[in-house]
C-alpha cells in the first residue's frame, strides 16, 4: 500500500549550484549527500515537513539524468512513493497494464529498495516506488 509521498527527485547540473536554493532561500537543511554509483548520480536531500527533496546531479554523461537535463533542461524528475511493499505494489502495477522499467527493486539511495515505472504508462510523471529495507532503519 502507498503510504505517503517519500521524495520528489529534481535533476540540477550541480549540486553545489542548486543547494543555496534550498538551504539559503527556502531555509531548508541538507540532510546529507550520497552517490549512488549504479545510477551514476550525486544526490543531496533535504526534508520539506516529511517529504524529501532529492536533488540529482549527473556523475557522467551517461547518466540518466545527463540524458535529461539535455533533453528537457533542469526541473523535477520523479516522483517517489512510500509503500510497505514495493513487489506486491510493482505487480499491481503491471497487473494494471503499466509498464515496469525495473521488474525487481534496487538499493537505491538512503539504502532504500526502489523501483522505477516508466513515464509513458504513468501519464508523462517517472513514478518511483520505494520501501525501507526490512530490518533497516530508515536514514531519511
Ligand atoms: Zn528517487
Amino acid at each position: 500500500m502507498i503510504q505517503s509521498i517519500d521524495h520528489l527527485g529534481i535533476a540540477v547540473r550541480s549540486l553545489d549550484e542548486a543547494i543555496p536554493l534550498y538551504e539559503k532561500s527556502f531555509g531548508l537543511t541538507c540532510l546529507g549527500r550520497e552517490e549512488v554509483a549504479s545510477q551514476r548520480v550525486r544526490t543531496a536531500f533535504f526534508d520539506a515537513g516529511g517529504v524529501h527533496i532529492e536533488l540529482l546531479e549527473p556523475t557522467s554523461p551517461e547518466s540518466p539524468i545527463a540524458k535529461f537535463i539535455a533533453e528537457k533542461g533542469e526541473g523535477i524528475h520523479h516522483i517517489a512513493f512510500r509503500t510497505d511493499d514495493i513487489s506486491a505494489q510493482l505487480k499491481q502495477a503491471a497487473d494494471t497494464g503499466v509498464r515496469l522499467i525495473h521488474a525487481e527493486p534496487f538499493e537505491g539511495a538512503a539504502g532504500k529498495l526502489v523501483a522505477f515505472l516508466h513515464p509513458k504508462s504513468t501519464r508523462g510523471v517517472l513514478t518511483e516506488f520505494c520501501a525501507v529495507k526490512p530490518g533497516a532503519v530508515a536514514a531519511h
